[in-house]
């Protein structure tokens, strides 16, 4: 048993001598991605179920760490978050994405797009000042612009959050909260701050044909946001049998790989003008 668990303790520090070593080489690099413009936006369709229209757009950063590889932004978002990082690379996604919705605009595409939204980014002081400057910089109309919030960002603070939420809606845009049921999840939230849409995490979207249990859940979320008048929109749809259950279930909102995977800018213009035509 000794020799098993001094075995368990190396190959621990090993892993964690690996994790460390990652970190650091990320730090460096995403510092200068973000510098050189080497990063990129993403776009995944959001689908209106009932005719399969593409209504609007998820953005989604990626990295494209060599040739070859992508480096997920599940691995580099926290580390941009960890180094502060996540600031400036937050404002160069909402300012990229704006600027690729106004060039769909004046092509005659009018959709809305959906920009992620850290908690950091949220508590900076002059985040209101900056999503106006942008706006007003790209020409993006507010009510083209939808911000996704997740449950940590509600964690400090509620009474300044509700405020400053209050503000950006009456600028005209519109808010998501990402991912619900995952995070430190209160029921309480969705009474106390003034949200939009709600979107249904894909883990209980995985496994919803064969999970009775998921079903359940679902169909709770779905039913406890209609009651409050709030948007549902359901991600990681990836089968026929998922479609139809939200077609079923009336959802105003679905995005998954049965539809599209996230695509660059270019790729996503043709996806559209086969979707209109
Ligand atoms: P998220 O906001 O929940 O985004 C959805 C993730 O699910 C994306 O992963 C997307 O590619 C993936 N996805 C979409 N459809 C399907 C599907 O049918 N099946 C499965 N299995 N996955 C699907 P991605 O792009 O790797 O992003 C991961 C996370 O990184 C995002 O999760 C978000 O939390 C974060 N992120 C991405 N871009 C940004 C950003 O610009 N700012 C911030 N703060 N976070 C970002
Ligand atoms: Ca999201
Ligand atoms: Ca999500």
């Amino acid at each position: 048993a000794k020799a098993h668990g001094r075995g368990n303790y190396q190959f621990f520090t090993a892993e964690l001598n690996r994790k460390a070593m990652r970190h650091l080489m990320l730090d460096t690099r995403l510092r200068k991605a973000l510098e050189q413009e080497e990063l990129q936006v993403f776009y995944q369709p959001q689908v209106n179920p009932s005719n399969g229209r593409i209504v609007g757009m998820e953005a989604l950063v990626r990295w494209p760490y060599s040739p070859t590889e992508f480096i997920s932004p599940a691995e580099f978002i926290p580390v941009a978050e960890e180094m502060g990082l996540i600031v400036p690379l937050g404002e160069w996604v909402l300012r990229t994405a704006c600027i690729q919705t106004k060039i769909w605009q004046d092509a005659g595409l009018n959709l809305r797009v959906a920009v992620n939204l850290s908690a950091q980014q949220f508590r900076q002081q002059n985040l209101l000042e900056k999503i106006m400057m942008i706006l007003s910089e790209t020409g993006l109309s507010p009510d083209y612009l939808e911000l996704e919030l997740t449950e940590s960002t509600f964690l400090e603070g509620a009474e300044a959050a509700i405020s400053l939420m209050n503000k950006i809606k009456k600028l005209g845009i519109n808010l998501s909260l990402d991912d619900f049921g995952t995070g430190y999840s209160s029921l309480s939230y969705l009474k106390r701050f003034p949200l939009d849409n709600l979107k249904i995490a894909q883990e209980f979207v995985r496994d919803l044909t064969t999970d009775p249990c998921d079903v359940a859940i679902a169909e709770a979320i779905i039913s406890l946001a209609r009651r409050l008048g709030l948007k549902i929109i359901a991600e990681g749809v990836e089968t026929q049998e998922h479609l139809t259950f939200f077609q079923t279930h009336h959802c105003d909102l679905v995005q998954g790989y049965l539809f599209s995977r996230p695509l660059p800018a270019l790729e996503f213009t043709e996806l559209l003008k086969k979707n209109s035509s």
